[in-house]
């Protein structure tokens, strides 16, 4: 069974949240086979996204439950506020993600020559510090894109990768977290799905669940590399994935 859980209607702002744009989004799921769907805009878009719309749209596509998440930036000293928004609105489930360190907005094409500036290392570790609070933080499902540090292709020099995951792992699993195999890495330069084998490797000897997400910002990338991300998690010897409804996890066979 494949489904993408991470898609993104508004993209950065540039389009219109209309029944006609989500209904795009949903022929193509339909049209890959998609068994289900879930929309996830940054938080920061959050007002724009109207979830009656994803409700509205349902019965015209029966075969195809939708979900509503959301995916938020997790920033050291916004968590009152993220319990908050998180309150007032009922979501299926809730992707807590790094898109920035002490204020660097590091996947960004525009910032990524501080990568040239910093030592790897340090980044790395304070990377994964921060992903680790965001799963102390029990504001979220979903661990989203694990190792995005890469995405520009730099990889640490002192520690090999398990050195930075192995307590981070640990966290999630305690805390009971989902991690999503993310396709969207395929599209970046490092061209890899979000996490690594080896990543994922480590995943499974602490039983730690997964689900599946392409990170579309457009109806034509709905599903992309999700097969792949699929064949990945399989082959690592995961059988099962999460879905969610109302933050219950759904054990469902990939
Ligand atoms: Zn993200
Ligand atoms: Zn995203």
């Amino acid at each position: 069974m494949l489904f993408d859980y991470h898609i993104h209607a508004l993209a950065h702002g540039e389009y219109d949240y209309s029944p006609e744009w989500i209904g795009r989004f949903l022929q193509n799921a339909r049209k890959l086979g998609l068994q289900e769907i879930g929309f996830t805009e940054h938080d920061e878009y959050r007002e724009l996204a109207d979830n009656d719309i994803l409700d509205g749209i349902q019965e015209q596509f029966a075969e195809l439950p939708i979900r509503k998440g959301l995916e938020v930036d997790f920033i050291p000293g916004r968590e009152q506020a993220i319990k908050k928004f998180l309150a007032s609105d009922n979501y299926d489930y809730v992707i807590g993600s790094i898109h920035f360190i002490n204020g660097w907005g590091f996947d960004h094409p525009d910032f990524r020559n501080g990568f040239e500036t910093g030592d790897i290392d340090d980044i790395y570790s304070a990377y994964f510090n921060l992903v680790k609070q965001a799963a102390e933080s029990e504001l979220f499902d979903v661990v989203g894109h694990i190792d995005l540090i890469k995405i520009w292709g730099h990889r640490p020099s002192k520690h090999n990768i398990s050195f930075y995951l192995e307590p981070v792992l640990r966290c999630i699993k305690a805390k009971g977290l989902v991690i999503e195999i993310n396709s969207g890495g395929i599209r970046k330069p490092v061209g890899e799905i979000y996490p690594a084998p080896e990543i994922i490797d480590m995943m499974l000897r602490l039983d730690i669940p997964i689900t599946f997400g392409s990170d579309a910002h457009h109806p034509d990338q709905v599903g992309e590399g999700l097969e792949q991300a699929a064949q990945m998690a399989f082959k690592a010897g995961y059988r099962k994935a999460v879905r969610f409804k109302n933050h219950r996890q759904i054990l469902t066979p990939i």
